[in-house]
């Protein structure tokens, strides 16, 4: 799906309200119930504060940073110094601008969707070789595309923003790529099907194409350095991109060797989809499942093929609800951290 920077960010701030009405869906539930641990430990307002201080919170306390102090890898070496460095200074912010781009070329582009799955999902990865600067990033962080061609008023496209799906060595580990995951937007305006300028344009690059990239952007949604922390991720579709990233990086045996960081928590991965066969990287969340089955919980919610305890559409927060007790248990735990 394609953003427009300020709508990152309204986005980001959308999904408030939708998590708070998560938890007071859950504790509504547990209440009626009659027996619930979280009626006996959350009054309402509780859960309201609860679930602002995860996702409202600034984002170094939200998401981004352990909740005590942040340790770059720059700073594990020097000591004194590294307290007054703001966390995450060394993250890199728009070492490309819209006006002046990188010209990345595509090296794969390929479908992520199983057969009898709807609409169409690539994963699409550019080169960033040559690049001087050379165009870094770190999982979390998007980057922003600007198509091919014109707006209606014969003006250049402006660039669109996409989550990144891979880790900061990219998928062949070289440390020069950087990969999508794009859903072509389609829908039916006047009888007539409308497709998504930018999702288009990226979903037919051929390999070999060069393609105009800004950024990166976003400190918002970065890893805590802290290896014992724990990782809730809600995601659904394409929204699984930056989760793709997290979970290779947590997981992937060559990533951990390269990051010198070995996840020792408990990751949660909620992931909503309409069709099993929509699922996407099924095949590596369940690899990394069987694993690390102390550290990974792969939770599916497959809306149009399982139904929730009503008869309805099973949508992540059935699943939530499902586990209400133990996901509170989490979230009382200073180190987690919700996505
Ligand atoms: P998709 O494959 O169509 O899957 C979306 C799933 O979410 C379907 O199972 C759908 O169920 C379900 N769903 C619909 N309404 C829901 C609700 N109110 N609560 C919970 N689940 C619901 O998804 P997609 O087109 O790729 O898009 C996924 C979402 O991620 C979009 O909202 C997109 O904007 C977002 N996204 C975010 C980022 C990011 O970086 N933050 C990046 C890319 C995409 P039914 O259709 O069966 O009802």
């Amino acid at each position: 799906m394609a953003y427009s920077e300020i709508k990152v960010v309204a986005g980001g701030l959308a999904h408030i309200p939708i998590i708070i009405g998560v938890f007071l869906f859950i504790q509504k539930r547990l209440q009626f119930g009659g027996k619930s641990a979280l009626s006996d430990t959350f009054s309402k307002k509780e859960a309201v504060q609860t679930a602002k201080k995860i996702v409202s919170a600034p984002p170094e306390k939200a998401v981004s940073a352990p909740p005590k102090k942040v340790v770059s890898p720059s700073e594990t070496t020097s000591t004194s110094k590294s307290i007054a460095k703001k966390p995450h200074s060394d993250v890199p912010i728009n070492t490309y601008k819209p006006k002046a781009p990188f010209l990345g070329s595509v090296t794969e582009n390929y479908s992520v969707l199983k057969e009898g799955a709807i609409g169409k999902v690539q994963h699409i990865t550019f080169d960033l070789s040559g690049g001087d600067p050379f165009l870094k990033y770190v999982e979390g962080q998007s980057i922003g595309i600007i198509p091919e061609g014109e707006d209606e008023k014969g003006k250049p496209y402006r660039p669109r923003l996409y989550s990144i799906a891979s880790t900061r060595h990219g998928d062949n580990y070289q440390g020069n790529t950087v990969s999508l995951c794009v859903r072509q937007l389609e829908y039916e305006k006047d009888g007539e099907t409308i497709y998504g300028v930018c999702s288009t344009f990226l979903c037919n690059l051929s390999k070999g194409d060069k393609v105009k990239i800004s950024g990166p952007v976003g400190k918002e949604m970065l890893l805590p350095e802290d290896e014992d922390a724990n990782i809730i991720m809600l995601a659904t579709g394409t929204g699984i991109a930056p989760m793709r990233a997290y979970l290779r990086r947590m997981f992937e045996p060559t990533e951990r060797e390269k990051n010198n960081w070995n996840f020792k928590g408990k990751a949660w991965l909620f992931m909503g989809a309409p069709k099993t066969a929509n699922l996407l990287y099924d095949d590596d969340f369940e690899h990394y499942k069987t694993k690390y089955p102390k550290n990974l919980i792969y939770t599916k919610a497959i809306s149009r093929e399982q139904k929730n305890s009503k008869g309805g559409r099973m949508y992540i927060q059935d699943r939530v609800l499902e586990n209400a007790s133990e996901i509170f248990k989490l979230i009382e735990d200073p180190k987690t951290h919700i996505y």
